[in-house]
């Protein structure tokens, strides 16, 4: 008889992972507890135009395997991400100035504050340094910089100071560039679907048997016990295993509004994403999905990216390590409920600050686990 797998979770970690035990051989089926696949990347419409309920979400990867598998499922389309900041040089300051993001040299040494950036730039060390995340980056950039790009953002994005932050995430997520690179991104391929990442996703599950409007917690582990060889869990564990507040999360809320346009290629904001780290405004970024997918339609919808929201979108990590501890323990915890083998993989369960990519090879980590621990 077919070995039989549950998935929780139709995310990318979810969808890929039953996708591959499914082609390996295994009877799958997906626990997906809203009505729509696609789970944080998911696209949604306004009026007819594309836009993220979830925030902007560019796929890029080095990964080959990762790759090959979303070209075989249509995701070829080019995009090169390129992000603007608007700065604030003082507080009488009345207008913001565009800048690239990440911060370009040759850009900076246009402005006022240039000479003090860059007497701080010569007395950095020749590595960054420090534990927290503002200890970490001031040794990248210096504090003029830091001030101006990151203190406020980071502080708006995580309702807390930078000092209490893990400087583990600042490498992947911040950089002062020198040679001239304008794309946010370093990866070899990097994708934007015309309509949202949705197709592909649906493309990924669609020999796969997928059960919506099913959120499943610890409460049936019995039940999956019977109706599965094994579970492979991608959904929040505190979550999961029904005690919300065991662990920090940090959630947004994208504040979506359609406008008309007289152009059909019209837009409304300078990029698809535009960082506003001015304490001047509340949100932390403006995201209009428009530039990227270049649709050609009588409007836009532009989102303001408001963080503190009750939702489930980064994990906090901070300096001590805390949450990553917590989830760990979390994880015992609910496999000891069953009496079945329990994956744990995914942004959410594994409680990891990861990228689309980075979620596609780890459900395919977990399905090659799975199938070489329990036989097709
Ligand atoms: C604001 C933001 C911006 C991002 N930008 C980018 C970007 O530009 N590029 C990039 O590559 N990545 C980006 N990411 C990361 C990307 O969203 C994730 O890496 C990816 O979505 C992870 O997929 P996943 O399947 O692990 O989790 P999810 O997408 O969260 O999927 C989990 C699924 O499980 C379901 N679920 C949860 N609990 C239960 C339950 N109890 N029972 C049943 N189902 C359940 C959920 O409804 C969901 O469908 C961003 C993330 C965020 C939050």
């Amino acid at each position: 008889m077919r070995r039989r797998i549950g998935v929780v979770g139709a995310g990318w970690t979810g969808a890929v992972a039953a996708r591959l035990l499914t082609d390996a051989g295994f009877a799958v089926e997906v626990l997906e507890k809203t009505s729509v696949v696609g789970g944080h990347s998911r696209a949604e419409t306004m009026n007819g135009v594309v836009y993220e309920p979830n925030g902007a979400h560019i796929f890029h990867t080095d990964n080959e395997a990762v790759n090959e598998f979303v070209n075989s499922h249509g995701l070829t389309r080019p995009y090169d991400h390129k992000v603007l900041t608007e700065v604030f040089l003082s507080p009488d300051d009345d207008e913001g100035h565009l800048l690239s993001w990440p911060p370009q040299v040759e850009e900076l040494k246009e402005l006022p504050v240039w000479p003090t950036v860059e007497r701080e730039l010569d007395s950095l060390p020749t590595q960054p340094t420090g534990d927290n995340f503002e200890d970490f980056v001031v040794s990248m950039m210096g504090r003029t910089l830091y001030d101006l790009f990151i203190r406020d953002y980071t502080a708006k994005q995580w309702g807390r100071p930078a000092t209490e932050l893990s400087a583990r995430f600042a490498p992947k997520r911040v950089e002062l560039r020198r040679d001239g690179h304008r794309g946010l991104f370093r990866d070899r391929w990097q994708y934007f679907p015309p309509n949202g990442i949705n197709e592909v996703i649906e493309s990924v599950l669609s020999t796969v048997s997928v059960t919506l409007d099913s959120e499943i917690t610890v409460d049936y582990a019995d039940r999956l016990g019977q109706d599965y060889d094994a579970v492979i869990i991608t959904a929040a564990l505190d979550d999961f295993a029904r005690c919300p507040g065991e662990l920090e999360w940090r959630g947004i809320e994208m504040r979506s509004r359609f406008e008309p346009t007289d152009d059909p290629g019209g837009v409304l904001t300078p990029a698809y994403v535009t960082n506003r780290p001015s304490t001047r405004v509340p949100y932390t970024r403006t995201v209009e999905t428009k530039h990227a997918t270049g649709q050609q339609i009588g409007g836009t919808v532009v989102s303001e990216e408001m963080p503190g929201a009750p939702r489930r979108h980064y994990p906090v990590l901070t300096a001590d390590g805390a949450n990553e501890r917590r989830n760990a323990e979390l994880g015992k915890k609910i496999a000891d409920h069953f009496d079945i083998p329990v994956y744990f993989a995914g942004r959410l369960a594994t409680y990891r600050y990861i990228n689309q990519d980075e979620a596609i090879a780890d459900a395919m980590a977990v399905a090659h686990r799975v199938a070489a621990e329990l036989g097709g």
